[in-house]
């Protein structure tokens, strides 16, 4: 055997007795972090890289929480809690762009999303039944105003200008979160992922060839899949529910839930559930709460005037109310020419995506 043809068989004996390469895959993995179920799936060519890539985003979200979790006695914004009523608090850029980002919110909602809401908010305690009293509410109710937050955008201090003011972020974290989450898959080089964080989701890139769904859940029954009112088609978009059945409970025929009118101090009960659709988490999760407070045609004419948005929503009395981008095409009526191929609507996808809340 000349020397040529032994070192190519010398390599080829080599080759085949090294392990192959794992093939790509779809991979997923759910952990609690920030008191909710947060869940990432993914494709990956290298189930390595893509085990290292979900594990990236997991210690990401233990991170945030550490910073914004209200519960935390030694994050940064209990920290603000604790002395921003008596000083500037300086924070991280992070947290500090995060809650200056909340005002934004507030002021497109018409003050219906106001961090501030947590100065009421904090007097109740869902696992053990326990709200606050109508004297209770009187008294803490002046200390929610979004306006009442001092910023230093050098030094990125917060300040409160009304005693007994505190801030929550559980309405904006988790889409700030889900949003850190895809930038750090996409930095890991994936093109095809969903992560959830409570009912705040993104999607990236396709699933299986087809659209990702986002099920909506049936506020009546919202842990079973097989109820869900409905599915929308998801391509690089991001997706918050906020429903009056995450956390809550029941008393005398009333439900106390964790969405709270800034105006009244009660549980906003305008609606059964809100579903916005948008381009990222912070966006979508910052507008989901609008509907209960502002009501369901306040909060679609809002929605309907943002071209980037859209949003359905579960009213009281059962009905389902779609955003002008969501609404299918009225009826071709009789004798009209057909319509060009691009107008046609695709046939619906198959329901086989993971949605937000409804199923892994
Ligand atoms: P999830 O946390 O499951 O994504 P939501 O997006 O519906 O749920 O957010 C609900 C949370 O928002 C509440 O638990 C509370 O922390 C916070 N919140 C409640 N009412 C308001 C409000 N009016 N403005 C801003 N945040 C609110
Ligand atoms: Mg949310």
């Amino acid at each position: 055997m000349n020397t040529r043809i032994s070192c190519l068989l010398a390599a080829w004996i080599l080759a085949t007795a090294l392990p192959l390469p794992a093939s790509a895959a779809w991979l997923d993995r759910e952990e609690a972090i920030m008191g909710t179920r947060v869940y990432v799936q993914l494709w990956a060519d290298d189930p390595d890289k893509g085990d290292a890539a979900i594990s990236a985003v997991m210690a990401d979200m233990r991170r945030i929480d550490n910073l914004m979790s209200h519960y935390k006695p030694d994050s940064q914004l209990s920290q603000i809690n604790a002395r921003a009523n008596f000083e500037p608090v300086q924070v991280d850029k992070e947290l500090f762009d995060l809650i200056k980002l909340s005002t934004h919110y507030s002021q497109i909602t018409e003050g219906a999303f106001d961090i501030t809401y947590a100065s009421v908010g904090h007097l109740y305690n869902y696992p053990a039944h326990i709200r606050p009293t109508e004297e209770q509410i009187k008294a803490a109710l002046p200390a929610v105003n979004w306006r009442n937050m001092l910023f230093d955008d050098v030094n990125h201090t917060v300040r409160f200008e009304h005693p007994g003011m505190r801030i929550d972020l559980g309405g904006i974290g988790k889409g700030y979160a889900v949003d850190r989450g895809i930038a750090i898959l996409k930095a890991h080089g994936i093109r095809h992922a969903l992560v959830t964080a409570g009912g705040d989701s993104r999607f990236i890139g396709d699933h299986m060839g087809r659209p990702w769904l986002a099920a909506i859940a049936n506020p009546d029954d919202p842990h079973n899949p097989l109820k869900v009112v409905t599915r929308i088609p998801i391509a690089d978009a991001a997706v918050s529910t906020s429903g009056d059945y995450e956390r809550y409970f029941d008393e005398n025929g009333v439900r106390y839930h964790h969405i709270i009118d800034p105006h009244t101090g009660h549980s906003a009960t305008k609606v059964r559930s809100a579903t916005i659709i948008g381009p990222t988490a912070t966006q979508t999760d910052g507008m989901s709460k609008t509907a209960f407070v502002l009501g369901p045609e306040k909060a679609m004419e809002i929605i309907n005037r943002m071209p980037e948005y859209d949003a359905v929503f579960v009213t009281p009395d059962g009905r389902m109310l779609y955003s002008n981008g969501l609404r299918p095409a009225a009826p071709r009526p009789a004798g009209a020419p057909p319509a060009p191929p691009s107008a046609r609507s695709a046939p619906p996808p198959t329901p086989t995506a993971t949605s937000p809340r409804a199923q892994p």
